[in-house]
């Protein structure tokens, strides 16, 4: 590998170490086959999960290892790095977020032991709607309480990994938008047991994508989900959701760092050894420059990433850390992305150099799971101050 690891400590190395191996055995070939038939990566994640990879944020006392977020960060930066694809599995680090910081003493006991061991997949995340988007406080799926039961309404969209799910977070509306409290209230989240939820009016619907992403459109025709499955309070769904989106961002982020670095490493040496007018054509300035200022700018976004996630191990506020890393470290993989495809010539877009697969793939970030506006957004109006624009 051409880009050094900065320095993290030696378990941090190691970890690197171990997931560089297990990803190694999962051949190139694999993906391509994958992305060609849009196929979930299933023995893949086993493989994350057997390791213990997916429950490293589970603390001890619940199966998992109870390491801090860095460690989460560094598998999914090596696993994005190894020039796999690390979402068919992230959502499951931070997802179970909410239901360690929120969840009652029973709910963890219940889900969290059968998560670390892999008996149950927590992979789905359903927050968006079709009407709503990024409005999130305009959804509209409702729960509407029936005595010992939530009856659920409504409708999902981009909700990932819902076939290779049993579980899903769910953020429903329990109070309608116009008699909530106040923007932001009147909704709640739910732990639904897709297994169940599936023989009593749910229905999910795969949506195709540039990438093979398993990404789905759920429907709730009166599901019904016991009100034990509802995390925390009624009606304070929102701030459950929002507290887990600094540790969603920098995972994110750091996998962005990964994909960056694939890049740029696979672009220097393609450039150093492909010859054209009898010299390697890396020895232009035209192909070295942008490789080289993807690479500074990769430098720099990890540079953030790592403070994001020291400010969130240490317990303070790093929202502005955390959406600012994830902004640049998208940024970073797509100037990365694009001086790789332009290095390669026609053969960039080969299906057997795997670029235009991790190009589609790395296009999303600047898309979700925020988009780069909204990013801007937060930062124009929380951090310097301007006036709110929506
Ligand atoms: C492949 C994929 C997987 C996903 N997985 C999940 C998942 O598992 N669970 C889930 O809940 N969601 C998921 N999402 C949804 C994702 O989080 C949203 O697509 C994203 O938040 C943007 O929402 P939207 O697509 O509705 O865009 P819209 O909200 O319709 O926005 C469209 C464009 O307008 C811009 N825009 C909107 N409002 C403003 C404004 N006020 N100021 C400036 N610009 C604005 C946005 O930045 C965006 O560029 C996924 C999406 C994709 C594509």
């Amino acid at each position: 590998m051409i880009i050094k690891d900065l320095p993290q400590g030696d378990e941090i190395a190691q970890i690197r170490q171990s997931v560089r191996r297990l990803c190694d055995s999962f051949a190139p070939d694999y993906w391509r086959r994958l992305d060609r038939e849009k196929i979930y990566p299933s023995q893949f994640v086993k493989a994350l999960q057997d390791a213990g990879y997916l429950s490293v944020l589970i603390p001890e006392e619940y199966g998992g290892s109870g390491l801090p977020l860095s460690a989460a960060a560094a598998i999914l930066e090596e696993v994005q790095r190894a020039g796999a694809n690390g979402a068919a599995c992230h959502a499951q680090m931070y997802i179970m977020g909410a239901l360690l910081r929120h969840g009652s003493e029973a709910q963890k006991r219940k889900y969290l032991p059968l998560i670390a061991s892999g008996e149950l997949r927590l992979q789905a995340f359903g927050v968006t709607e079709p009407t709503s988007g990024t409005d999130t406080t305009s959804i509209k799926t409702f729960a509407r309480r029936e005595g010992d039961v939530y009856v659920i309404n409504g409708q999902k969209v981009w909700t990932s990994r819902a076939e290779f799910s049993d579980l899903m977070l769910l953020l429903a509306r329990t109070t309608p938008k116009a008699e909530a409290p106040k923007r932001t209230g009147g909704m709640s989240v739910f732990i639904v047991d897709m297994r169940e939820a599936l023989k009593s009016g749910m229905t999910i619907k795969p949506i195709h994508t540039m990438m093979n992403h398993s990404t789905t459109e759920v429907f709730f025709d009166d599901v019904r989900v016991a009100a034990e499955n509802r995390i925390g309070e009624e009606g304070e769904g929102f701030r459950y959701i929002l507290s887990g989106m600094n540790a969603e961002r920098i995972l994110i982020a750091a996998e962005c760092i990964g994909d960056a670095k694939w890049f740029v490493e696979k672009a220097a040496a393609y450039a150093s050894e492909r010859i054209v007018f009898g010299r390697p054509i890396g020895q232009n300035q035209g192909v070295q420059f942008p490789i080289a200022r993807a690479y500074a700018q990769t430098r720099a976004a990890e540079l953030m990433v790592h403070q994001a996630t020291s400010l969130y191990e240490a317990g303070e506020d790093c929202g502005e850390q955390a959406n600012t890393a994830k902004m640049l470290a998208a940024e970073a993989a797509w100037a990365a992305a694009e001086a790789c495809v332009q290095t390669h010539g026609g053969f960039g877009f080969a299906e057997e150099y795997d670029i235009e697969r991790k190009f589609r793939e790395t296009r999303l970030y600047q898309v979700a799971p925020i988009s780069t506006n909204l990013i801007l957004s937060y930062l124009s109006e929380h951090v310097l101050g301007m006036p709110r624009s929506y």
